[in-house]
């Protein structure tokens, strides 16, 4: 189980501490890494798009050249995970502040997604999610988050704040705009790894 964190900008580390916590918990043995090349995310069976800078993500990305391994291995099936900044680089639409800051989407998801729709950073908070089909009452850690304003099509809106979706999968792929990393709860990344055991 080859389980990437594209590592360009943003809170890669604390997604590679809870994917190994994860792995280790469900006794999966899972080979987890940081990646930034497009042949590292060609080898890889699961991948996670961290929190951090959008707009700065997506110019790392052009710039690595690695915006077509992605979307290659999105269409093939495997399993992408997207919180916070990387919930944005999975739509297809962003808001005006999406596009002045010039963040180029991957366009893996049919969502639609308004940037730092919750305040700036000193609104950041924390709520207790539930998420269909994942987990109750998770620890929702929320900086600058985004919102996903329409699922579209095969999307799903798995979880709101009233009315506003959080969090929205659509097969392979999963859209979170909150920070399941900067918990100790390892309920989501444990999910996200049973996508990629059975995907394989
Ligand atoms: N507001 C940031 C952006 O638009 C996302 C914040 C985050 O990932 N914590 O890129």
């Amino acid at each position: 189980m080859k389980t990437g964190i594209l590592s360009v900008q943003g809170a890669f580390l604390e997604h590679e501490l809870s994917l190994k916590r994860a792995s280790k918990k469900l006794d999966f043995n899972a080979d987890i890494n940081r990646v930034k090349s497009s042949q590292q995310i060609s080898n890889l069976d699961g991948l996670v798009i961290p929190g951090g800078e959008s707009s700065t993500i997506s110019r790392l990305i052009e710039n690595f050249e690695i915006g077509y391994a992605i979307k290659e291995k999105a269409d093939q099936g495997m399993p992408i995970m997207g919180t916070c900044a990387g919930s944005i680089l999975m739509a297809t639409e962003g808001d005006k502040a999406v596009q002045k800051s010039n963040t180029s989407l991957l366009s893996l998801m049919n969502t639609s997604v308004k940037r730092n729709a919750f305040g700036r950073q000193r609104y950041s908070f924390e709520y207790s999610v539930d998420i269909k089909g994942v987990c109750e009452n998770f620890p929702g850690v929320f900086i600058r988050a985004p919102a996903i304003t329409e699922c579209r099509d095969n999307c799903r809106s798995l979880a709101q704040i009233e009315g506003t979706t959080i969090a929205a999968e659509q097969e392979n792929l999963l859209s979170l705009v909150f920070h399941p990393e900067l918990t100790e709860d390892l309920r989501i990344h444990e999910y996200f790894l049973e996508k990629v055991r059975d995907y394989l």
